[in-house]
């Protein structure tokens, strides 16, 4: 595998527990200072669950897994883990090692910086409303099945209008959930 990009690199055991974060870790937690902040002090010997959002994506990454342990294949996802200044498009690799523990590469192919976000701060003060996000793409359901990105989503739900900002919970979107179903059951 070509090592083109800076690689953040976990492995899990064969209970999905993290036993491995590489040195450049705590950099990449420093900077993601979006919604999923991790230190590699508290990732390791913690599932890797405590750290996926959601049912939906739960189930993903489980379906994601499974494929890889079973066919001894690499699968390749694109999804974004945007800070609130800044689009952040990733790339995660995964791929089997030995005894059923599974290698993680994640790695940054392309930032745009933005004006900053505030609703993907953390520690902010939020309503009780509640939107739903993408874990893999970073849109919002703006409608049931309609999926928008973050700053047209804002607009249209006049989320500036509103004293505080709902708080987030995080799903897949169709689009998103179709392309990895098809991208694992494609492995070969
Ligand atoms: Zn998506």
């Amino acid at each position: 595998m070509k090592k083109q990009y800076e690689t953040y690199i976990y492995k899990i055991d064969n209970n999905d527990i993290i036993y491995m974060v590489s040195d450049n870790w705590q950099k990449f937690a420093d900077e993601n200072n979006g919604l999923d902040n991790t230190s590699s002090r508290n990732v390791i010997g913690r599932p890797l669950w405590d750290f996926v959002s959601g049912p939906e994506t739960t189930h993903l990454y489980q379906t994601v897994l499974k494929a890889v342990r079973d066919r001894k294949r690499k699968v390749k996802l694109l999804f974004r883990c945007d800070s609130p200044g800044t689009r952040r498009y990733l790339q995660l690799i995964v791929f089997p090692i030995e005894n059923n523990c599974i290698e993680f590469w994640s790695q940054i192919i392309k930032t745009e910086s933005r004006g900053s976000v505030d609703l993907l701060r953390n520690g902010i003060e939020r309503s009780n409303d509640m939107i739903k996000m993408c874990s893999m793409c970073k849109k919002i359901e703006i409608q049931e099945n309609v999926w928008e990105e973050i700053e047209p989503a804002i607009n249209r739900l006049k989320l500036l209008e509103m004293e505080h900002p709902p708080k987030i919970s995080h799903g897949l979107c169709t689009c998103c959930f179709n392309a990895i179903m098809h991208k694992v059951e494609n492995i070969n």
